[in-house]
């Protein structure tokens, strides 16, 4: 897990610019992104209202799996094995506790918080049946991306791992700890690492070879081959995105729109589909270029 300080995002209405780029009018990440094509209101909450959302055991679950294959690369080929693998759970937990020690109360007693462990470890044990690290040298592991689209829409998340061949060929590996989605959740995760692509396409001037999704939960991985007139689609959607979005703002109509997501967002107390209100808009000119409230790695992207 990368220990990088969270970028900033801005949010709609606020601007910057980089030195020798293009007015940034903008940044999203995938998570973001996806926030508002699921609900716009839940993406005026998570980015505008910037609500603290309460971890959840398998948000928690999902970060230390994630840092723990990180740091998986750190041991010599040939000692990539589940059971070091599984010791590094443990320390990644505490870590996670030194920085945040109300995380404790996430968990009722003791029982409960080595249930949740043992599932971490079913989890990194699942990873093992679906490739060998030790035959692996990956080129980067949670690295940051950004860069600006000609727009002025800045884009940046992080990559769980980035590969590359022998020849130059690059593959996106994006972890993911809940089971492999259904046709709907499937587009979402794909969007996801089209974002990415289309990032590197950007950064690096060639499109990636392979993006692969693995789904620790059942064990599934998802492999899809991007071609550049898909990219250029993505581009487009997200300019178009970014322009609703500020449609949003300039009009205050967060609209909220019910899926099967509702069921995991944290916000349905004010929310009016739940018979909630949400609370005054800030007013825009208090709504600062803030940090962004997404981590390293955002659960929510592995509905
Ligand atoms: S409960 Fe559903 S409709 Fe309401 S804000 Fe959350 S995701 Fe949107």
């Amino acid at each position: 897990m990368t220990t990088d300080a969270a970028p900033t995002e801005t949010s709609p209405g606020t601007t910057g610019e980089a030195p020798g780029e293009a007015e940034v009018i903008g940044a999203l990440s995938p998570s973001r992104a996806g926030d508002f094509m699921t609900c716009p209101l839940l993406y005026r909450f998570r980015v505008i209202d910037r609500i603290p959302e309460q971890p959840t055991p398998a948000m928690l679950r999902g970060t230390v799996v994630h840092a723990v294959l990180e740091r998986l690369f750190e041991l010599p080929a040939g000692e990539r094995t589940p059971e070091r693998a599984g010791g590094l759970l443990e320390p990644e937990w505490q870590r996670l506790l030194e920085e945040d020690p109300e995380l404790a109360a996430i968990f009722h007693d003791d029982a409960e918080r080595t249930g949740w462990l043992n599932g971490a470890r079913e989890l990194i044990g699942r990873y093992f049946t679906l490739e060998d690290p030790n035959r692996l040298e990956p080129a980067e592991r949670e690295m940051y991306v950004e860069t600006v689209l000609e727009s002025g829409l800045k884009l940046r998340g992080y990559i769980d791992r980035l590969d590359v061949a022998p020849g130059g060929e690059v593959r996106i590996v994006d972890y993911k700890t809940g089971t492999a989605p259904s046709e709907v959740f499937e587009a979402r995760a794909l969007f996801q690492m089209k974002f990415y692509a289309l990032v590197l396409w950007r950064l690096r001037g060639s499109v990636p070879r392979l993006l692969q999704l693995m789904y620790l939960g059942s064990g599934e991985v998802l492999r899809y081959e991007p071609g550049e007139a898909e990219l250029v689609a993505t581009e487009r959607k997200l300019r178009a995105l970014w322009a609703a979005i500020e449609r949003a703002r300039d009009t205050g109509d967060w609209r909220a729109r019910r899926s099967r997501l509702c069921d995991w967002c944290d916000h349905q107390s004010r929310c009016p589909e739940f018979g909630g209100t949400p609370p005054p808009l800030p007013d825009p000119n208090a709504v600062p270029v803030a940090v962004d409230p997404e981590p390293a790695h955002a659960t929510s992207t592995d509905l």
